[in-house]
């Protein structure tokens, strides 16, 4: 699962839980974007303090792991550089799990279509999309021959990777809310975890103050 984890909450910790007990997968993998390529570099903290932040988030759960692959290369993170290094180094069938909102943002990604080559894609609800734009996404701006199996409860193609679909608990959480609560002053409590939260306010993170140059 990969994303900026700016901070992490519970909407991405949820919903890795239910694709791992539905897939029976063996471990999930956050992997947090050290320079993600779409995301001002303003707003997005330190990669030290967002892998801080997942430590806490994923301790005492043995099927979560983190991984700084990201952070180790340089330049922007590239998830199609990312795939390619993981299935060489794992040997094992990879499910790219992410929401609703970032698949439909896939087409602007670099190299989009070698990534139906490299993983599964296992897509979750996010409150506010409709599943209706992942069908006509697909068939537009990846190929034609994308359709949907009701059996495997996701999109099968003959020659590319299965792009599976998963209702979730939905979750109305972002990390871009949670960081405007944070800058006026208003309480985050129950949309991430306590640590986190504790971490946050002991380092002083997206309290506005402090962002805007008052270290
Ligand atoms: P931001 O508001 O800064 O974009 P975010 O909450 O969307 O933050 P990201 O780090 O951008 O978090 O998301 C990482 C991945 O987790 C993406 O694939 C995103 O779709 C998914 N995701 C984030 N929040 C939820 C949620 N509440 N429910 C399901 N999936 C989520
Ligand atoms: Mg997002």
């Amino acid at each position: 699962m990969g994303g900026t984890f700016n901070p992490v909450h519970l909407g991405h910790l949820r919903a890795a839980e239910e694709v791992a007990e539905s897939f029976e997968l063996m471990r999930v993998i956050f992997m947090p974007a050290a320079k993600p390529p779409h995301k001002g570099d303003g707003e997005i903290i330190p990669f030290i303090h967002r892998w801080r932040m997942l430590e806490l988030a994923v301790g005492g759960n043995l099927r979560f792991e983190l991984s700084d692959l990201e952070n180790q290369r340089p330049g922007k993170s590239y998830s199609v550089e990312t795939l390619a290094q993981l299935n060489g180094e794992l040997g094992e069938e990879l499910y790219f799990v992410l929401g609703l909102d970032a698949f439909l943002e896939l087409p602007t990604w670099k190299r989009y279509r070698d990534l139906f080559s490299l993983c599964h894609f296992v897509v979750v609800t996010r409150p506010g999309y409709s599943s209706t734009a992942l069908n006509s996404m697909l068939r537009t701006q990846v190929s034609e021959r994308y359709s949907f199996d009701t059996k495997v409860r996701g999109f099968v193609h003959p020659r590319f990777t299965t792009v599976y679909y998963r209702e979730v608990t939905l979750l109305d959480i972002s990390s871009s809310r949670i960081r405007g609560f944070l800058a006026s002053g208003r309480s985050v409590r129950y949309l991430l975890p306590e640590k986190v939260e504790a971490y946050i306010y002991q380092q002083g993170l997206y309290q506005s103050r402090k962002m805007n140059g008052g270290q």
